[in-house]
């Protein structure tokens, strides 16, 4: 069972400890009593913390589910049992966007305490920003297999989702394909 250790760290089944302010925690919870929320930690073996009511429900944990199914059988570290992921983002790619991003938070943000954090599902990545300790969803990228040519969707807070429909906010002329662009875009439609 994934644990909550107080006052704002979570650890996996796997051993995985995610940390965060404890304001973002606190908040997240608090969002969480309709719906579930989801809070992503920034390391490079990514944990998804999931809130419903409250409370902590799940970790989505991306290591292969060994621990979580199969239990009784000893644990077999073959290079067969490695899981492929065939839509997602390749890792080269990743590597590739934690250096944009953290390049653009120190050179053009320039304030440690409001960063880009990006986090992946399948194809997808999402930029959030950290603006002093709570973190907000900006816009949700496509990844079509060329580092130029992201398809943009941004997240709109009235309707509680991306919307790749949607143009019409402060900063779309910035939006080119490129990570710095959605970036640059994501920085005037929800200033730091
Ligand atoms: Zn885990």
């Amino acid at each position: 069972m994934p644990q909550e250790i107080f006052p704002s760290s979570f650890e996996c089944d796997c051993g995985h400890q995610s940390d965060f302010f404890e304001n973002t925690v606190r908040e997240m919870k608090a969002m969480s009593q309709k719906k579930k929320v989801y809070l992503a930690d920034s390391a490079p073996e990514e944990h998804t913390i999931v809130f419903y009511r409250g409370k902590l429900v799940e970790i989505q944990c991306p290591k292969p589910s060994q621990s979580h199914e199969t239990k009784k059988s000893p644990r077999k570290r073959t290079s067969s049992t490695k899981r492929v992921t065939t839509r997602g983002i390749p890792d080269e790619v990743k590597t590739d966007v934690e250096a944009l991003v953290q390049h653009f938070n120190t050179t053009v943000i320039r304030n440690p305490h409001c960063l880009y954090v990006p986090r992946y599902k399948g194809k997808f990545l999402y930029l959030d920003r950290q603006d002093y300790g709570r973190q907000h969803p900006i816009c949700r990228l496509e990844y079509t297999g060329k580092m130029e040519d992201w398809s943009f969707a941004i997240y709109k807070y009235s309707d509680e989702r991306y919307d790749e429909e949607e143009w019409f906010f402060p900063g779309a002329e910035h939006v080119d394909g490129t990570i710095e662009g959605a970036m640059k875009a994501g920085l005037e439609a929800y200033p730091a």
